[in-house]
Order: structure tokens, then sequence, then C-alpha cells
């Protein structure tokens, strides 16, 4: 066998046993804790990219300090600095059995880029996974959210902001990934176990 055909077939056994997640959806749909509870049950590497940015301000990094106005108008940061942001977080956990991507990407700049990634590193997106919740009660998580954490970018217009942005966006992935067939959307509402149930079923049967 030649070099290259080896070299192929460890692409394709690493395409075979990785497992890479995309959690998507509009800010207050939960996807942060169940992005968490996911990776923890399947051993995956969560990757939350506004918790990575939140503690970047919190210890004022250079970073932190050039993103803390936006977040706090809930707009969002540049793919530039998102996309460096990522490859950087990825390249730590070499070796890792998969990530869930959580708030990540959230521009069609950011999904190529993704794209880009996984190629260049033999890997592939498995599933897009949409978390499903009505507009009142996204609404409604949002201010409450706010109110219980003090969550300086959750104020009533920033979450307006934020639910406009996610739509002009965000949500046109949602095309993107529909058209690899990797899309699915799953219902929100319910407990928590009611959801994460349901994901896992997803993930489970997603051959
Ligand atoms: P999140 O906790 O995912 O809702 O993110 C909080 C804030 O971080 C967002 O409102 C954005 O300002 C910023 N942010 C997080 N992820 C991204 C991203 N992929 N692209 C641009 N901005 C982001």
């Amino acid at each position: 066998m030649c070099h290259c055909e080896e070299r192929s077939d460890a692409a394709k056994r690493k395409i075979e046993t990785m497992l890479n997640l995309i959690f998507f959806g509009p800010p207050g749909v939960g996807k942060g804790t169940q992005a968490a509870r996911v990776a923890k049950f399947y051993k995956l590497i969560h990757v939350s990219t506004g918790d990575i940015l939140r503690e970047e301000i919190r210890l004022k990094t250079d970073l932190g300090m050039k993103v803390k106005d936006v977040m706090a108008r809930g707009e969002l940061v540049s793919d530039d600095l998102l996309i460096e942001l990522l490859e950087n977080t990825c390249s730590k956990h070499k070796g890792a059995k998969g990530f869930v991507f959580d708030g990540f990407p959230r521009t069609l700049r950011q999904a190529e880029a993704l794209d880009e990634m996984m190629n260049r590193q033999d890997c592939k997106v498995a599933k897009v996974i949409a978390l499903e919740v009505p507009a009142e009660e996204l609404l409604r998580r949002l201010v409450n959210r706010a109110i219980e954490q003090g969550r300086t970018d959750d104020t009533v217009e920033v979450i307006k902001n934020r639910l406009i942005i996610y739509r002009n966006y965000t949500q046109p992935l949602i095309e993107f990934y529909k058209k690899k067939g990797i899309f699915v959307g799953v219902p929100g509402v319910g407990t928590i176990e009611d959801v994460f149930a349901s994901l896992c079923n997803v993930i489970d049967n997603r051959y």
C-alpha cells in the first residue's frame, strides 16, 4: 500500500471515530446547559465561545478588553477574533474524542472557517443540533436569566438586540447545514432531563 493510501485510511478512521457536534439556536434556548451535559456524558470537549470571552473579560486580558463593549451591547465580536479563538482552543485539545461547539459558528464566515479547520484535521461535524423554543418562552427565559444572574449583557434592550442579530446573521446558517444534511431540530421545552434524553436519542442514532 502506498503511503498516501495509508494516510487516507487513517483520516477515514478519524472521521468515523471523532464526534463533533454544533449546538445551535438563539440565545436563551438552553444550549449552554445541554451542551455541557452532552459533553460530559459523551466525554467530549465543551467549547462555549461566550464562556471563553466572559473569562477573558474577567481576567482583563487584551482580548477581554477588546470585546467587552461589543459584548455588553449584545453585538457579535469580529469573525477574525472568533476564528482565531476557536482554532487556539481546539489546538489545546489534540487527541480529544470530539467537541461540542456552543455559540459557534454564528456567521456564515465562521461556519466556513470551521469547515476548513475540520477538513485540515481530517474531521467533520457529525450533527448540528438546534434546540427549538417558542419566541415568547425564549424572551421570558432571557429576562429571568438577566434578573437571576445580573448578566450585564442581558438588559431588555440588549436581549432584543441579541435576538435581532441572531435572526440576521446566525439563523441563515440553518440553510447552510440543511444543505449538508446534518441539521436536526430538537424541542427545547420540557425538563432538562427530557431535553437531554431527546438529544442523546439524536446523537446515538446519528448515522
Ligand atoms: P453567548 O454566551 O454564546 O450568548 O455569547 C455571549 C456574547 O459573546 C455574544 O452576544 C457575542 O457578543 C459574543 N460571542 C460569543 N460567541 C460568538 C461568536 N461565535 N461570534 C461572535 N460573537 C460571539
